[in-house]
Formats: C-alpha cells, sequence, structure tokens
C-alpha cells in the first residue's frame, strides 16, 4: 500500500491497528559503465513493489539521494551527505511519528547511507519509537552466500536485470575495475578506499575516482564480476528480499515499544 496513493482517512484508520511504515532509501550514483546511476533507488524501489503484493504495510514515498561522497566525482553522482540525509530522513520520520507511525522499516539501496541511518534511528528510540534498516544487498547475501556482491558487480547487476534488462549497457559488461595503486605500491589497494599494508586493511577516505575510472568496484567480493548476472538470479533474488522482508514486518511491528520517551 503506497502511501502516496492513500487519503489522510485512509491513514488514519490504517493507524488504528498498524504503526509500521516502510522507507525506501537510495542513491544516485555511478555503478560503473555497464550500469544506470540510479541503480540504489531501482532495485529498493523494485523490491517495494514486490513487497506490496506480499504485505500490507505502508509504503512511503522513495528518497531518492544519499550519502555518497567518495563518487562525487563521477559525473552524474549528487551526494546530499551525510548530515543532509540525516536532516532528510529525520523530517520524514518526525512527521510519521506525530501522525503516530511507531515502526520504522528503512529498506536501503546504499551503504554509505548507513552512519545517517543509524543515526536517526537512535533519535526515534529515545524518542519511543524503532527503526530497523534492511540493507537489500547484505540480506540477499545472507539469504544465499551466492549472491553476495559488491558495488556494481554481480549482484547489482542481476538487481537491475530484474528491473529491466534494457537498462545494462552490456558491451561494457566485460571492463575490468581498472584498479590503480594511487596511494603507490608500498601501500597497495585493500577494498573500496581502504588499502592493505602487511596484510592489515587500513582506510583512507578519498574519491573512487582516483582508484579507477570505471566505477564498479567489488574487490572484497572477488569473483562478483558483472558478467556472471543473469535475470533470473535477478528475479529470484528480489523475490527472496521481498518475502524475508515481508516476515520480517509481521515480526517487527508486533514488538513493545522502548519506554524511553524523552
Ligand atoms: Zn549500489
Amino acid at each position: 500500500m503506497y502511501l502516496a496513493r492513500m487519503n489522510y482517512r485512509e491513514v488514519e484508520e490504517y493507524l488504528k491497528t498498524n504503526d509500521t511504515i516502510i522507507i525506501p532509501v537510495g542513491s544516485i550514483e555511478n555503478h560503473g559503465l555497464h550500469m544506470p546511476l540510479g541503480t540504489d533507488i531501482m532495485i529498493p524501489d523494485k523490491i517495494a513493489q514486490l513487497l506490496d503484493e506480499k504485505s500490507d504495510i505502508v509504503i512511503a514515498p522513495t528518497v531518492n539521494y544519499g550519502a555518497t561522497e567518495d563518487l562525487a566525482g563521477f559525473a552524474g553522482t549528487i551526494s546530499i551527505g551525510t548530515e543532509g540525509l540525516i536532516m532528510v530522513l529525520r523530517s520524514i520520520c518526525d512527521h510519521l511519528y506525530r501522525h503516530g507511525f511507531r515502526h520504522f522499516m528503512i529498506l536501503n539501496g546504499h551503504g554509505g547511507n548507513t552512519a545517517a541511518i543509524q543515526t536517526v534511528g537512535i533519535h526515534l528510540y529515545r524518542k519511543g519509537a524503532y527503526l530497523a534498516n534492511l540493507n537489500w544487498w547484505l540480506m540477499a547475501g545472507q539469504i544465499n552466500p551466492e549472491w553476495a556482491g559488491g558495488h556494481g558487480g554481480g549482484e547489482e547487476t542481476a538487481g537491475i536485470m530484474a528491473v529491466d534488462p534494457g537498462l545494462i549497457k552490456t558491451e561494457y559488461l566485460n571492463l575490468p575495475e581498472g584498479i590503480r595503486n594511487d596511494l603507490g605500491d608500498d601501500l597497495p589497494y585493500g577494498a573500496w578506499t581502504n588499502i592493505l599494508y602487511k596484510g592489515v586493511s587500513v582506510t583512507v577516505p578519498r574519491e573512487v575516482k582516483d582508484i579507477t575510472d570505471n566505477g564498479w568496484l567489488v574487490h572484497s567480493f572477488k569473483g562478483d564480476v558483472p558478467t556472471r548476472a543473469t535475470p533470473k538470479w535477478g528475479r529470484e533474488m528480489l523475490e527472496a528480499v521481498a518475502d524475508y522482508i515481508a516476515d520480517f514486518g509481521n515480526h517487527f511491528r508486533k514488538t513493545t515499544l522502548p519506554d524511553r520517551i524523552v
């Protein structure tokens, strides 16, 4: 049930028996030349659409912008930063809270959003509500380890194939990550913006465009290359994640709220 399609009286009726809401949160950012910039928006939207067939939980409009500073060097990427996302999400949740929503489920499409979501989760907890953060790509990898993947790899490519295979630019599927040891060969590339020194991973925040011109980056998930993606994988995976969220929501909505109103 999409909030945008309801009127206020229907929302009042809904709240008499259920105070749970799902808020998809995405990001518009480079995922490699083979993938669309809206990957982290379109996959959660597709999961929400599948979920709508399995659950009566209200789905709020998707937050299309996220915190993605490290990818901001690629044309078309837009970041509102962690602070920006905290403000947007907190405003959305505070208004929903005012109307009576108390169980918030974030359907997250992008790892960089996590810090902001955690912050808003604690904010809501202190007001006597719960927030559950559902990172779809991590959930998928735990539901089926063969689905586990990283940024722009097989997992996300399969997810977009489930949305619309025509969104994948197949001529770029075979491009390598093209990683550069931008800090020198003594501090070789590790994963995302980490380097690996003496076998230990150290984070050095910097722009991904300085590490690779391509922008799909699954180094920590070796083997998750985009070429292994299939539409069938994508459909099964997003269906399984939607099933999981429907089941989870049935339990989450029944949890007794924290007695923490401050
Ligand atoms: Zn992504």
